[in-house]
């Protein structure tokens, strides 16, 4: 039988660069890979995936994606283990989930066949960019968006459908200080925010640079209608631990349905660890904070996995964290690290 594996066209580079790259030092997203998937949305289907050497691609200058910003994105990581077999964590959840925001955004959904084998054909041909280095890793960006043309405001006919590929070294962010935020909104009820929307991203740019010229690295999202509920912090979920309750905001239209965020509440489980799913408000957190109870608050997600916070600034006063040894933070990082790189027994069915 004809599959769309033994279709997809390799068109191979001429000469690789990965010789002229320093993998002891990866800035996060800037050097590409040799390869790129292309699978184009023409005629109201999605063709077959082809592996093309990572190059520019030339659009109409009233291509859709300009003008309304019709375009979602996935992020997702390659791990190599100690014997140079390659493994993705949970890839069928970002494949669904692109779904669910190409959904959201009038974007024609691609078929799991094309997702699936266009991500393996190109890690087939790219696969010694995945570092080995402890704690990095290939960050697989797939993409899609609106490459129709016309000024119409409505939904493109044509959609481009792109994975391309940055090596990763393990992501340090130092001490991280986040900014409450009480003005500004990253989503709203009815909209977009639990889909990995390009424009969500665009919207959370000026908040988080006025946080920075504050002195803070981030901002915490709170929800839009009263300010009162902690959401998200930057682009990850947020974990709160108060006393030994691990506790994180329920998802909703508002907040996105992180991968990360779900594996940890399950590993946090089998850990023994009392985990809450509730919504938690500001003033919750600043009271706990006062009396010693608040231990940890984190971010989770793909990129930096977990992510530390070391204080949370609100309404002009900052709020430090204490410093803790066997935190929840580094209990979760260790686990669902070793199940990505293949360290540790995957009793959940994560590897793939
Ligand atoms: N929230 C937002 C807004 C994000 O952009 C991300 C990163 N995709 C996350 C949470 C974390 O999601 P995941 O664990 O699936 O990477």
């Amino acid at each position: 039988m004809e599959t769309i594996s033994n279709t997809i066209k390799v068109e191979k580079v001429k000469t690789s660069k990965i010789d002229k790259v320093d993998f002891n030092n990866l800035a996060f997203g800037k050097v590409l890979t040799d390869h790129m998937m292309v699978c184009d949305f023409k005629n109201g289907a999605w063709e077959t995936p082809k592996i093309v050497p990572y190059q520019p691609i030339t659009l109409d200058p009233s291509a859709k994606i300009f003008h309304y910003g019709q375009s979602v994105f996935e992020g997702m990581k390659a791990y190599k283990d100690a014997d140079k077999n390659v493994w993705l964590f949970r890839p069928l959840e970002n494949q669904k989930r692109i779904n669910i925001s190409s959904k959201r955004l009038a974007i024609p959904e691609i078929p799991e066949e094309h997702f699936m084998e266009g991500l393996k054909a190109l890690l087939k041909v790219d696969h010694e960019w995945i570092p080995t280095t402890e704690g990095s890793s290939l960050y697989i960006r797939p993409f899609v968006f609106a490459s129709g043309n016309g000024f119409h405001a409505s939904p493109a006919d044509e959609y481009k459908f792109i994975i391309a590929c940055a090596p990763s070294g393990s992501y340090f962010a130092g001490k991280v200080k986040v900014l409450i935020e009480e003005k500004y909104s990253r989503s709203a009820n009815g909209g977009v925010g639990y889909a990995k929307a390009g424009g969500n991203y665009a919207g959370q740019f000026y908040p988080t640079q006025l946080a920075v010229e504050k002195g803070y690295n981030q901002v915490v999202w709170t929800d839009d209608n009263t300010h009162e509920y902690i959401e998200e912090a930057g682009a990850m979920n947020i974990f709160i631990r108060i006393n030994d309750t691990l506790i994180t905001s329920p998802t909703s239209d508002r907040i996105l349905d992180g991968i990360t965020r779900k594996s940890l509440l399950e590993i946090a489980k089998d850990e023994n660890i009392a985990v809450a799913v509730r919504k938690i408000t500001v003033k919750e957190v600043v009271e706990a904070s006062k009396n010693g109870s608040l231990k940890e608050m984190f971010g989770a997600g793909t990129a930096a996995v977990i992510s530390p916070i070391s204080t949370f600034g609100h309404q002009g006063q900052d709020y430090d964290l204490p410093e803790l040894e066997n935190s929840y933070a580094s209990i979760l990082k260790k686990r669902i690290t070793d199940i990505q790189y293949n360290k540790a027994e995957d009793k959940f069915g994560w590897r793939y």
